[in-house]
């Protein structure tokens, strides 16, 4: 898949990008994470939305099912993984 395409199968394709920002500087409500969830759970390009903020080194927002705090710890076992791919 072409790197831009994915966005094209988003489940939030189209909703108000609000929607997937905090509401305060980084702090997302239960509420407010709810519904992000609601659209990233049944995302079919969920992982290409992870690893684009992952690459684009993305702090603020949700992206692939999960906030800048959840991404910070993701991240870490991520870039682990792709070396290890890399040096296979
Ligand atoms: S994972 Fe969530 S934020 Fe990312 S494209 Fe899908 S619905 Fe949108």
């Amino acid at each position: 898949m072409m790197k831009s395409q994915w966005r094209d199968k988003a489940a939030c394709r189209g909703v108000d990008t609000e929607v997937f920002m905090p509401d305060g500087r980084r702090h997302f409500s239960q509420k407010k994470k709810r519904g992000a969830l609601s659209y990233c759970t049944v995302c079919p390009v969920k992982q290409d939305c992870l690893e684009f903020a992952f690459e684009h080194d993305i702090k603020i927002g949700f992206y692939g099912g999960m906030d800048g705090n959840e991404r910070r710890y993701a991240k870490r076992v991520w870039v682990r993984k792709r070396k290890a791919e890399q040096m296979e």
